[in-house]
C-alpha cells in the first residue's frame, strides 16, 4: 500500500563545499521523490492513507493555508488512491486562487473556506458530512504522521553526528527524533516567529525520555513565508553552487541557518551534518518572476 510512489530515487548529495566549514554537510534529497505528494509530506501521509483505507472510509479532510504543500500532497494521495479530498482552506475564498489550490482543485480536491477565526478552531462548517470521513491536521500534525515520518530515517544511517530539519507543526521533527540513534542530535529550524508551543507539541509526539533535540527560533526571517532579497539571493547562491532548488518557506531558511552556525562552531568540527531537504517547492510561484533562477 502507497507503494506506487515509494520514493526510490531519493540521494544523499554532499554539498560540504558549499559550507567551508569544519564539517561534512550532506542533503537527503527528499524533494525528488514526487513532484506534488513532495518531500516530507508523503512520509507525515502515508500511514494516515493506509488507516483511512482500512477503515473503509471514502472521504478525507484536512486543513491548510492558500500555499500549503500539505494540501496539494493530500490532494493529489487522495487521488492516487481513489478517496474524495476536502481541503478546509484558512480565510476568505481569494479572487484569484493560488496556483496551489488550482491544482489541488484540478486533482479533485472540494475546497471549502473559511474564517481565519473558525479555523484557529478547526471547525468544520455545518454543510459537509464527516461521519464518513477521516480527519487528518493541518500539515498532519499527529501520532501517525510523526509515525510516517520516523520512516524518513530509513533513508539514512547512524554515521550521521547531526539531522537538521526544517520544523512548521514539528511532526517530522518529532519522527526523526523518535527513530534517531541517542548518540545523534537533531536540531530543528522553526519557520514561524516565536512559536514557542511547538516546544510542547514535539514533546507530546516523542515522550519526555528523548532530549536529544534542540529548536532553534531565530531563523525565520520576519516570520511564516516571510522573506527578504537576502534570503532569496541564498537561495541563488546555493542553486549555482549545488544545483539544489530549495523553497523560501521552508529549506532555504535551514540551509541559511545551517549555513550561520556552521560559521559560528555551533557544530563541532569532524561533525557530520545531514540536512533534510523536506520538499515542498510549491511557495516559490507565490514569488516574483525572475527572482529565483531556477
Ligand atoms: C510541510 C513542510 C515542512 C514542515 O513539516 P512539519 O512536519 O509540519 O514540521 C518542512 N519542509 C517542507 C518543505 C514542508 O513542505
Amino acid at each position: 500500500m502507497f507503494t506506487d510512489v515509494v520514493p526510490e530515487n531519493i540521494s544523499i548529495d554532499d554539498v560540504t563545499d558549499f559550507f567551508q566549514n569544519d564539517v561534512q554537510v550532506s542533503v537527503l534529497r527528499l524533494d525528488k521523490i514526487h513532484a506534488l505528494i513532495s518531500g516530507n509530506k508523503w512520509f507525515k501521509l502515508r500511514y494516515y492513507i493506509i488507516e483511512a483505507l482500512a477503515q473503509n472510509k471514502k472521504t478525507i479532510i484536512t486543513f491548510g493555508g492558500a500555499w500549503s504543500n500539505h494540501i496539494i500532497a493530500t490532494a493529489a494521495a487522495c487521488k492516487l488512491y481513489g478517496l474524495n479530498a476536502i481541503g478546509i482552506i484558512r480565510g476568505e475564498e481569494p479572487a484569484t486562487p493560488s496556483a496551489t489550490l488550482l491544482q489541488a482543485k484540478a486533482m479533485g480536491m472540494q475546497l471549502v473556506f473559511i474564517k481565519r477565526e473558525d479555523y484557529r478552531h478547526q471547525s468544520i462548517p455545518d454543510n459537509i458530512t464527516i461521519s464518513d470521513a477521516y480527519m487528518i491536521h493541518e500539515g498532519g500534525y499527529g501520532v501517525t504522521g510523526a509515525k510516517g515520518a520516523a520512516t524518513i530515517y530509513d533513508y539514512m544511517d547512524e554515521s550521521f553526528t547531526h539531522i537538521c530539519c526544517a520544523v512548521g507543526t514539528g511532526t517530522m521533527m518529532a519522527g526523526l527524533i523518535n527513530a534517531s540513534a541517542a548518540h545523534q542530535q537533531v536540531v530543528g529550524i522553526s519557520v514561524m516567529k516565536n512559536n514557542f508551543s511547538l516546544q510542547q507539541a514535539i514533546q507530546s509526539l516523542t515522550g519526555k525520555e528523548k532530549n536529544n533535540w534542540h529548536l532553534l527560533h531565530d531563523h525565520h526571517f520576519g516570520g511564516y513565508a516571510k522573506h527578504t532579497p537576502e534570503l532569496t539571493g541564498f537561495m541563488n547562491s546555493f542553486y549555482r553552487s549545488t544545483g539544489i532548488p530549495t523553497d523560501f518557506v521552508y529549506t532555504a531558511k535551514l540551509f541559511y541557518a545551517v549555513k550561520a552556525l556552521a560559521g559560528k562552531n555551533y557544530f563541532s568540527a569532524g561533525s557530520r551534518l545531514l540536512l533534510i531537504h523536506s520538499g515542498g517547492l510549491q511557495g516559490n510561484s507565490s514569488l516574483a518572476k525572475g527572482t529565483l533562477m531556477f
